[in-house]
């Protein structure tokens, strides 16, 4: 341990160590020091407020026995999810999903408001049956407080940068505090990743500083996780699907699109229209191609109109009942306060008035379907290693259900692994080259800075992959990305701590973006309706080869392995 003390600044040993304290890695602690373990949060942000709930949450899908809680119950929910070819059946959903309205249980207890003073719910039905609003804003804050109170050890403003493994199996992870520059060894018995998303990958042009806030996403979410479990050796899947979305144009109010869609009146489609007035989902079920069915579909007629110059589009509830308008106002009074002063202050009243929508945005890769494959247990297939939340690949089970959900299975399994393992030895030469990896960012003689680089990798994905792929253009794109890891990423240089992560995270990126046009390029069919994976080249579903198979992908020393899997044997 001598040696490994002169290369870190700090050797933290703990039996379970959570990577991302946001809703995933919050529960994931709390159910492992639930357990007895002891328990370290390494957070790149600050738990009070991190990850994509720092603004609150609107809405949560709850399935239950009781029709008073839920008119869906676990055993119809996992019926239906079994029925998509691409979910592992080895996962036991209906014991999942019924965790779920315990995990929200757990929040009210914790002073987050989800009932009304009669112990009843708010449905709001536009998109599910089962979902209901949360009427706080603080599940973050309450959830901070209780890692307090049950004496978790939290890091916060430390980025993991490294996953550390010992004869196959997970050792603990590199940490670097991005305010003081000192570098952490964490040394454990079982390591939960609960990075969330990844996102930034593609343009946001929309955005303030283009691209870095992607629909109110927090930027921190950027594949830290994928890409350091990828280097690691885990495996991950599905990662050619990419997760567009349309948002009212204005920044300010991007994150009321959830609220709306909840808001809606059931049965009616995404309440989008033309420049004429003409209902978008009228005109795609005109068309009745059988890939334009659903949201997905609808996406796709949106990215034709608006690259054959047919916007603007917009959104309009002018038409929709009081009482669902009234839901959009309420959803926002949950999740973002804020919005509804901006309106105000903007003259904006979507009662009576239609709001302009902004063009597609590439939110992430495809939540709850692509990232690090995960069991029942949210084991990946590295020992050791779990993943829950966002971050977690083919649970077909996300937002924020899934990551409070598999948040706490991931904390109970990787304790109990965590009880009857030992802490592993720890290389000193993989320590000290991750070190390495970190400063000489630093020190080195480069002169590009994060953001120029993150814009090249962004524009480059949105030519050679974006949501229109095809083989010819997917394979120079390949190359393109083989020269700016060969020759780009070398001439990063930060300034100091902060550039220093965002340099990290752009690395990070990059790796993620390879993972992201491999796994496109492989698979040869359109799958998804919509611009999920549309290939050009291969414009259908091709059912006889690929439905029901699944890209994998896993590193081996300098090697990218991949392979085509049915869900269960991935
Ligand atoms: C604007 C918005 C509104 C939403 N509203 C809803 C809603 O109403 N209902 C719903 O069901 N879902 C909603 N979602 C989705 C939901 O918030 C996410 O699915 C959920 O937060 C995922 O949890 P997670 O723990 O996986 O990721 P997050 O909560 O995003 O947490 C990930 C954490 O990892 C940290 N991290 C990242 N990289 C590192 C690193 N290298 N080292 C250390 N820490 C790291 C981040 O800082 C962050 O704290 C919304 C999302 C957004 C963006």
């Amino acid at each position: 341990m001598r040696e490994l003390e002169n290369i870190v600044d700090e050797v933290v040993a703990t039996d379970v160590l959570v990577i991302g304290g946001g809703l995933a890695g919050c529960f994931a602690a709390i159910a492992a020091r639930g357990r007895g373990a002891d328990v370290v949060v390494m957070e790149k942000a600050d738990v009070r407020r991190s990850g994509d709930a720092t603004f609150g949450i609107d809405h949560v899908g709850l399935r239950h026995d009781d029709p008073r809680i839920s008119p869906v119950s676990p055993k119809e929910a996992a019926r239906k999810l079994r029925e998509n070819p691409f979910v592992d059946q080895r996962i036991p959903y209906e014991e999942v999903l019924a965790e779920t309205y315990d995990r929200v249980m757990d929040l009210e207890r914790m002073g987050c408001k989800v009932r009304r003073a009669d112990g009843s719910f708010i449905r709001t039905p536009g998109i599910s049956p089962a979902t209901v609003l949360m009427m706080s804003v603080d599940q973050k804050k309450n959830l901070a407080q209780e890692l307090g109170r049950l004496k978790v050890k939290v890091h916060n403003r430390t980025m993991m940068t490294d996953l550390l493994t010992y004869g196959g199996r997970v050792a603990g992870a590199l940490g670097l505090n991005t305010r003081t520059g000192r570098f952490i060894l964490f040394r454990a018995k079982a390591v939960v990743l609960a990075t969330g998303k990844a996102t930034r990958l593609y343009p946001n042009h929309q955005a303030p500083l283009g691209g870095f806030v992607v629909q109110g996403s927090s930027p921190a979410c950027c594949g830290d996780g994928h890409a350091a479990a990828f280097r690691a050796g885990a495996r991950l899947v599905n990662m050619e699907f990419s997760r567009y979305t349309l948002t009212p144009k204005n920044p300010a109010w991007w994150s009321s699109k959830g609220s709306m869609l909840h808001s809606k009146p059931p049965g009616l489609p995404e309440p989008l229209v033309d420049s004429r007035g003409r209902l978008l989902a009228e005109l795609v079920q005109e068309e009745k191609g059988i890939d334009m069915l659903g949201t997905g579909g609808l996406y796709r007629k949106v990215w034709e109109m608006l690259k054959d110059g047919q916007g603007p589009l917009f959104y309009d509830m002018t038409s929709w009942p009081e009482e669902n308008q009234k839901l959009i106002t309420l959803g926002n009074v949950c999740e973002r306060p804020i919005v509804l002063r901006y309106l105000r202050e903007s003259g904006i009243d979507y009662r009576t008035h239609r709001v302009e929508t902004s063009s597609l945005i590439h939110r992430c890769l495809e939540l709850g379907v692509s990232g690090v494959k995960i069991d029942g247990q949210c084991r990946t297939s590295l020992p050791g290693l779990y993943a829950a939340g966002d971050i977690a690949g083919g649970t077909f089970f996300s937002a924020l259900s899934g990551a409070i959900t598999w948040g706490h299975r991931a904390g109970r399994f990787a304790a109990e692994y965590a009880a009857c393992s030992e802490l592993l030895p720890v290389d000193p030469g993989a320590v000290a080259e991750g070190r390495e990896r970190v400063f000489r960012l630093l020190e080195g003689t480069g002169n590009l800075h994060w953001q120029e680089l993150e814009k090249t990798i962004q524009l480059l994905l949105e030519d050679y992959v974006g949501a229109a792929r095809n083989e010819p253009r997917m394979r120079r794109g390949r190359e393109l990305l083989r020269e700016v890891r060969e020759k780009l990423l070398p001439q990063l240089k930060a300034a100091n701590y902060h550039e220093l992560m965002r340099s990290l995270e752009v690395g990070n990126i990059l790796d993620v973006a390879e993972m992201h046009l491999l796994s496109a390029l492989t698979r040869r069919e359109t799958r998804f309706p919509g611009i999920r994976h549309y290939r050009i080249d291969y414009p259908h579903p091709d059912e006889e080869n690929w439905r029901g198979k699944i890209v994998s992908l896993w590193r081996e020393g300098e090697d990218i392995r991949i392979e085509i899997l049915p869900p269960d044997q991935t």
